[in-house]
């Protein structure tokens, strides 16, 4: 699925009661998201729209805890995580490529802000 080997997982943790997620990169790369920001980022049909309509988040809903709170992560193929959120929601596939696309670290944002 992946063109570019560097968006490739060595290792993914999941810390539930942190909220966070870290995937260490087949190029040495580390990556931290909040599981908040993960939600924000869901890119189902249903929070991200399809076919021009707006989805559930495009309407910028407040988020209750328990959707935004990570119960389990599963692998889905070689190319994306599907996290499971605690209102049940686990329609979303993260693939790798997104997810490193989605990196927040200080170096990946600024290379961003360079190339926009
Ligand atoms: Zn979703
Ligand atoms: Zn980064």
């Amino acid at each position: 699925m992946s063109t570019n080997t560097a968006n490739e997982p060595i290792s993914i943790n999941a810390n539930r009661e942190a909220g966070t997620i870290t995937i260490d990169w087949k190029d040495g790369h580390h990556s931290e998201y909040s599981a908040v920001a993960l939600r924000w980022l869901c890119p189902c049909a249903f929070c991200r729209g399809e076919a021009g309509h707006p989805g559930w988040l495009d309407s910028m809903p407040t988020l209750t805890p328990e959707q935004t709170q990570l119960v389990a992560m599963r692998l889905v193929g070689q190319y994306a995580l599907a996290p499971t959120w605690a209102d049940g929601h686990d329609t979303g596939y993260y693939t790798f490529d997104a997810l490193r696309a989605d990196c927040n670290c200080a170096e990946c944002s600024s290379r961003r802000e360079v190339q926009p």
